[in-house]
């Protein structure tokens, strides 16, 4: 595979890369396949949240060989108050009636779970045929609340980590990579 360009200037960011581009597109296409298996004949729906979901929902649509639908949801950042009681704010909500769909909600990295917990509870009470989570980034070391998660990708450490479209301060999303900021990049601010 053709390797991506990556900034220089983000690169000195970084103090450790956790998984390379091809170590991510490895399990990404084992979801997919699993997902495909699973779901033969139900023409899921992924939902997922903007923006870090980007590359992750591109590539796992891409590996799932149904026909399969997808759609995005916005929220916004929350105060450390809301976010203590799990509360975020729909700033975009799905533009399609989920209502006895077979639903897949795609998420990027789980925490506390906080986030999580509230945008599922929120989606089954629109009534889906089935509600199934599929993480690419389990950190449950920080874990508030148990969540059933049926697709993982990988269980990692309390690191903040960014790349593969997660961000610090809008930046790093477009490091083919996931890995550990440097901790002069994480005080810098941005
Ligand atoms: P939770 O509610 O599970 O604590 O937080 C989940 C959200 O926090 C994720 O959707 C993501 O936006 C953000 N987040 C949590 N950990 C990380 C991380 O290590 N890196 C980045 N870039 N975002 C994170």
């Amino acid at each position: 595979m053709e390797e991506y360009p990556v900034p220089e200037e983000w690169m000195q960011d970084i103090s450790r890369v956790l998984f390379t581009s091809e170590q991510i597109q490895e399990r990404v296409a084992a979801l997919g396949q699993q997902i495909a298996r699973d779901y033969a004949g139900k023409s899921p729906l992924l939902v997922g949240v903007l923006k870090g979901i980007i590359f992750f929902m591109a590539d796992l649509l891409r590996a799932i060989n149904i026909p399969v639908e997808v759609d995005f949801m916005s929220v916004s950042n929350y105060s450390p108050e809301a976010r203590q009681q799990g509360v975020v704010r729909l700033v975009k909500d799905l533009e399609t009636p989920i209502a006895g769909r077979h639903l897949i909600f795609v998420e990027d990295i789980i925490d506390t779970g906080l986030t999580l917990h509230y945008l599922l509870r929120s989606l089954q009470a629109r009534q889906p045929a089935s509600l199934e989570v599929c993480v690419l980034f389990n950190k449950d070391k920080r874990r508030l609340i148990d969540l059933p998660l049926r697709y993982k990708g990988f269980d990692i450490p309390d690191y903040y980590v960014v790349g593969y479209g997660l961000d610090y301060r809008e930046k790093y999303r477009n490091l083919p990579f996931v890995g550990l900021l440097k901790a002069e990049a994480l005080h810098r601010g941005g």
